[in-house]
C-alpha cells in the first residue's frame, strides 16, 4: 500500500486561511478511497482545542533542530467523513497563537523557526510512528524545508528512499528569512547557494522546496505555464523553467460533500439543477442578512474573497459608483484583508445603501449563502493559481465572471451569445474598464436574454469539479516520483 504524508500549515475544516486548507482537507479523502495510506500533519494553533475523541501522545515527540532537540506533543484525530489520520503538533511557543501566518501587526517574526520546526517535526513524527512514507507531499513555502532535509541530513536514514512533492498554491508567498535560519533548522550551509536556497541574500523556503523536491506541482495547468514567465514568475521563473520537466499542473477539485447544494445546512433550502427555488430563498436571505433591498428581480453580484491586490477587488472598488449610476444591480462583498481595499469598499457601501453591502470577516455560512444566492459571482483576480470560489459558485448556480488567468481559464468556459455555450463571463485585461464592461455584459444578459442566462446556470451546475480526475493524476505523479527516487538511488550507489 502506497504511503503518503501530507505536510501542511492548514487543513480544513480544522484551520483555514485559504484554498490550501480546502485542498488538504479534501484530496486525502479521495486518495484514501483509492487505497492510499494517506495521513496529514499540521500544527496545533491556538484557535484549535483538542476534541474529546482526539488521542494525545503519551511520549513526547523529539524534533531534531540545529541547536538541539525540541519536544512537542502529538495529537491524533481524523478528517470528518473518512478515517484519514490527522496529526496535530502541539508546541506552545511556536504555535499557540490564533493566527496561522500573521497577526494584525504583520507576519509573525518567527515564521522561519515555526515552519522549519513543522517541516522537521513532520519527518521526526514518521520515526515516532515507525511509518516511513513513500512520498512526502508538501504544501507551499511553510513546508519547503521537508524536501531539503530529505536530500541532505536524512541521507543514510530510512527516509532516503522517500520521494517528495511540493505543491505551489501561491508563488507570491515564498518564506524569505535571514540565512542564519539554517543554523536553527539544522541544515548544512552548502545548500545556501543560487542553485539551492539562496534568494537575494536570504534563504527562501519555497525555492528550497522547488529545488529539492522530486516533483513540483501547482494547482492548475495554466498557472504551471504562467509561472515559468517573468510576469507571474515572482522572481522564481528561472528555477521553475529549470525544473519544467518535473513541474505539473493539476487542477484542484472541490470537496463534493462539504459543498453539496442539495444538502448544505447553511442554505435556507436545497438547490439542485432540477429545482432552483432554493436559489431565490438564498438570495432573499443574503439580501436581508447584508442589508440590501429585498428584491428578487435585481441581479445580485457577489464575491467571497481575501481582499488583496491579487484578487483585483481594488478594480471593483474603483468602479462601484459607475456601476450604480448606470446599471441596475446589487453588489455584495464578503471578505477581509487589505485595510485600504476594505476602506474603499466600506465607503462605497455607505454611498449606496441598500444596493452595495460589505461584510468584513470570515463567515462560512454567509459564504455558502452567497454562492447559492448570487446571480453572478465575481473573481476579477490579477493572478489566480486555481481558485475555488468560481467552482463553488458554478455548483451552486451562480455563473462566475472572471479574469482570464490561471485556474480561472481552466475552469470557466466563455459564454457565447446565441450558442448556448459557456459557463461564465471572462475578460482579459486587469483593468477597471474591462471589468466594468464585462459586468455590463452580464447585467444585460440577465435582463435581455433570460433563457440564455438560465442555460449558463445549468451548464455550470452540471460541471464535474470532483477530485476524481485530479486524485488519479496525483497518484500517477506519486508513482513517477517514487520511480525517480529509485533511479537516483541507483545512480548514487553505483
Ligand atoms: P485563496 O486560496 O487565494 O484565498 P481560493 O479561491 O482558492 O482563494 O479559496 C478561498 C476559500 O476561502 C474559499 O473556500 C472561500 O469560500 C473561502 N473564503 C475566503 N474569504 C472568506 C470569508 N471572508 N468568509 C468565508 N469564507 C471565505
Amino acid at each position: 500500500m502506497m504511503k503518503v504524508l501530507m505536510v501542511a500549515p492548514e487543513v480544513a475544516p480544522f484551520v483555514k486561511v485559504g484554498g490550501l486548507a480546502d485542498v488538504v482537507g479534501a484530496l486525502p479523502k479521495a486518495l484514501y478511497k483509492r487505497g492510499i495510506d494517506v495521513r496529514i500533519v499540521c500544527p496545533l494553533y491556538g484557535s484549535l482545542t483538542p476534541g474529546k475523541d482526539w488521542v494525545g501522545g503519551e511520549t513526547p515527540l523529539e524534533v531534531h533542530m540545529g541547536p538541539g532537540s525540541i519536544f512537542a506533543r502529538v495529537w491524533e484525530t481524523s478528517l470528518p467523513d473518512e478515517p484519514v489520520p490527522v496529526y496535530f503538533i502541539e508546541h506552545k511557543g511556536f504555535f499557540d497563537r490564533h493566527e496561522v501566518y500573521a497577526g494584525p501587526w504583520g507576519d509573525h517574526v518567527d515564521n522561519g523557526e515555526r515552519f522549519s520546526f513543522l517541516s522537521r517535526a513532520a519527518i521526526d513524527l514518521c520515526s515516532y510512528l515507525d511509518w516511513i512514507p513513500d512520498v512526502f507531499h508538501c504544501h507551499d513555502w511553510a513546508t519547503g524545508f521537508v524536501p531539503v532535509y530529505l536530500n541532505t541530513v536524512m541521507r543514510g536514514t530510512p527516509f532516503e528512499h522517500s520521494a517528495s512533492i511540493i505543491t505551489i498554491h501561491n508563488l507570491k508567498f515564498q518564506g524569505l528569512f535571514r540565512p542564519e535560519l539554517l543554523n536553527f533548522a539544522g541544515l548544512p550551509w552548502d545548500v545556501f547557494k543560487t542553485d539551492g536556497l539562496e534568494c537575494m541574500g536570504n534563504v527562501s523556503m519555497l525555492k528550497g522546496g522547488i529545488y529539492h523536491a522530486t516533483k513540483v506541482t501547482t494547482v492548475s495547468p495554466t498557472y504551471a505555464e504562467e509561472i515559468q514567465g517573468p510576469e507571474l514568475g515572482e522572481g522564481l521563473n528561472h528555477i521553475l523553467k529549470f525544473r519544467a520537466a518535473d513541474l505539473v499542473g493539476i487542477l484542484n477539485g472541490i470537496d463534493a460533500e462539504a459543498w453539496d447544494p442539495r444538502k448544505d445546512a447553511y442554505l435556507p433550502a436545497p438547490i439542485s439543477p432540477d429545482d432552483l427555488s432554493g436559489r431565490a430563498l438564498s438570495k432573499q436571505a443574503v439580501q436581508k442578512e447584508m442589508g440590501l433591498a429585498v428584491n428578487p428581480d435585481i441581479p445580485l453580484f457577489a464575491t467571497v474573497s481575501r481582499l488583496y491586490d491579487q484578487k483585483g477587488l481594488d478594480l471593483l472598488a474603483g468602479i462601484v459608483d459607475g456601476l450604480m449610476d448606470n446599471m441596475v444591480l446589487q453588489l455584495a462583498v464578503l471578505g477581509s484583508g487589505d485595510k485600504e481595499i476594505e476602506g474603499m469598499l466600506a465607503a462605497a457601501a455607505e454611498r449606496h445603501p441598500g444596493r452595495v453591502a460589505v461584510h468584513f470577516g470570515f463567515n462560512e455560512g454567509l459564504a455558502h449563502r452567497l454562492y447559492g444566492g448570487a446571480d453572478v459571482f465575481l473573481v476579477p483576480s490579477r493572478f489566480e493559481p486555481c481558485g475555488l470560489t468560481q467552482m463553488y459558485s458554478m455548483r451552486y448556480g451562480a455563473p462566475p465572471l472572471v479574469r482570464s488567468t490561471g485556474g480561472l481559464v481552466d475552469t470557466v468556459e466563455q459564454y457565447e451569445e446565441g450558442r448556448h455555450k459557456g459557463t461564465g463571463f471572462r475578460f482579459e485585461e486587469a483593468s477597471q474598464n474591462a471589468l466594468y464592461y464585462t459586468i455590463g455584459w452580464a447585467v444585460s444578459t440577465y435582463y435581455d436574454r433570460p433563457e440564455e442566462f438560465q442555460q449558463l446556470i445549468m451548464n455550470g451546475m452540471k460541471q464535474d469539479f470532483s477530485w476524481k480526475h485530479s486524485a488519479d493524476a496525483y497518484i500517477e505523479l506519486y508513482r513517477w516520483s517514487m520511480a525517480a527516487r529509485d533511479w537516483t538511488r541507483a545512480m548514487v550507489s553505483t
